[in-house]
């Protein structure tokens, strides 16, 4: 146990916003903000004019009963929204239409869990409640909230429907928070409700506090990747305080991303700061059980399932299925591209998964994309393998064809263009090796005493032809010419 750690409780309330809704969730705004001039999509309701009136978004209650499937929670079946009272620049009404689960009010669903796992251990992170609330509108700072000269409010944002997901307090250290986040991510994108990839589309509070002391919440982190840099600068902050002989004050902080740390906003508001009162514009809801059973029938395969699936029918480890299923998008690329050629089995499974995971992913990762934004397509995998298989080209040179690959230019072409094919003809092999051997006599001189000479003379080779030679013929003639 790490003892950086010790005694650290981690509590998360992540807000998804519903991107893949057209409309906002009580009236017909286009929901899709970004990129579109401020404060194009308003109207009486979503800026809150007086005697305006709410209607629920159906597809809104959808998405919602979908996810909540998909975590495992139990949905109520009576539900009815509530105001969260608060005064603030993105909330034009003065108050937020939400969801509360006191007061004889109940949240959208109860209870759930997210699987996770870390350093090959299985955990189950418990779910107190889902629901669904309206998103405020969006402040714009010039640079950090704290200095900024200006606050600019964008209403278009204003009334887009969020999903809140409140877990327990039960994760003990930033890495279980980012793993935690990981796999709800991925559950959300194989419900398609939402799209987490764009910004701004999930914002996190976390609850942090050392046993036996306040928590503080640190509001309104604005990605994913965010919460884990976050959580470890707030934990650092409370264990210096203690150590300090100082007490950990209740309070609401925030993280500021550029600046990386948490502000002190205000000592925290307590929740009866926020007079909730049931909403009574809008009317009570009541959730049929067979719009349930219709929409869990629908609910595609979820990745837990799928990683199993993938374990026993391509006979993946369950590392690598487990990567493989966290992206849909890539998981389902996995599965059409494996049976385009029929003579593929347990080999080719395994390589397609390899080609998936490391060198594909590598690129995306390092370009900041993700499989949809590329042109890749299944079927290039398959072809690079076949190329492989036959000789024609050797993994070394298939690397370097990524990129051409993500244009969408078929294998073909690249091979043409790149005019890299495998060299296996001995002799032309033999006249690279004897020059290589005269280049380098000093290495040949050393060859029994450093065992690293014959892979040195083998990079040597492949410098030479950019990687073409083939690497097993390659090392036979080394071998063989060097005891002459
Ligand atoms: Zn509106």
């Amino acid at each position: 146990m790490n003892d950086e750690y010790e005694n650290v409780i981690i509590g998360l309330e992540a807000h998804i916003q519903l991107t893949n809704l057209k409309t906002k969730l009580f009236c017909g705004c286009d929901a899709d903000y970004r990129g579109k001039e401020p404060n194009m999509f308003t109207c009486p309701i979503c800026v809150g004019h007086p005697g305006s009136l709410p209607v629920i978004n159906k597809k809104a209650i959808e998405f919602a009963i979908r996810l909540a499937l998909a975590l495992d929670c139990k949905i109520n079946n009576f539900t009815y929204f509530f105001r969260k009272n608060y005064f603030y620049p993105d909330l034009p009404k003065n108050f937020q239409i939400s969801q509360y689960n006191k007061a004889g009010g109940k949240a959208f669903a109860d209870g759930g869990k997210v699987t996770i796992k870390v350093n090959g251990e299985k955990k189950e992170i418990v779910l107190n409640r889902i629901h669904l609330e309206e998103d405020p509108a969006r402040l714009v700072h010039l640079g950090s909230i704290a200095s900024s000269p200006y606050t600019l409010v964008d209403y278009n944002r204003s009334g887009v429907a969020l999903i809140e997901v409140v877990s327990e307090p039960v994760m003990t250290s930033p890495e279980e928070a980012r793993e935690y986040l990981k796999q709800l991510k991925s559950i959300v994108q194989y419900t398609g409700i939402s799209d987490l990839d764009l910004e701004g589309s999930c914002r996190v509070d976390a609850n942090i506090s050392i046993k036996g002391h306040a928590r503080s919440e640190v509001k309104n982190i604005s990605s994913f990747r965010e919460v884990e840099k976050a959580l470890n600068w707030e934990i650092q902050r409370q264990k210096n305080l203690l150590k300090r002989g100082k007490e950990i004050q209740q309070e609401t902080r925030h993280w500021d991303d550029k600046n990386r740390v948490t502000i002190g906003l205000r000592t925290k508001e307590f929740e009866k700061d926020y007079r909730y009162f049931p909403e009574q514009d809008l009317v009570p809801i009541e959730i049929d059980k067979d719009f349930i059973a219709q929409i869990k029938e629908e609910l595609p395969e979820m990745p837990i399932d799928r990683s199993k699936r993938f374990q026993k029918e391509y006979e993946l480890s369950e590392f690598d299925a487990d990567n493989l299923v966290l992206d849909k998008n890539i998981s389902d690329f996995y599965e059409k591209g494996i049976k385009i050629d029929s003579s593929f089995g347990l080999e080719e499974y395994k390589l397609y998964c390899n080609w998936l995971m490391n060198d594909i992913s590598g690129w995306l990762n390092e370009n900041n994309k993700t499989i949809k934004d590329t042109k890749l397509s299944p079927n290039q995998i398959v072809e690079l393998i076949n190329l492989i298989k036959e000789g024609k080209i050797t993994t070394k040179i298939a690397k370097t064809f990524i990129d051409d690959m993500t244009k969408g230019n078929p294998i073909s072409k690249i091979l043409k263009e790149s005019g890299k094919t495998r060299i296996a003809d001995k002799n032309k092999i033999i006249e690279i090796v004897k020059e290589v051997i005269d280049e380098n006599l000093d290495i040949i001189n050393d060859y029994d005493k450093n065992p690293k000479a014959l892979e040195a003379l083998i990079g040597k080779c492949m410098q030479k032809t950019k990687g073409q030679l083939d690497p097993n013929i390659t090392r036979e003639i080394l071998l063989e010419l060097i005891k002459k």
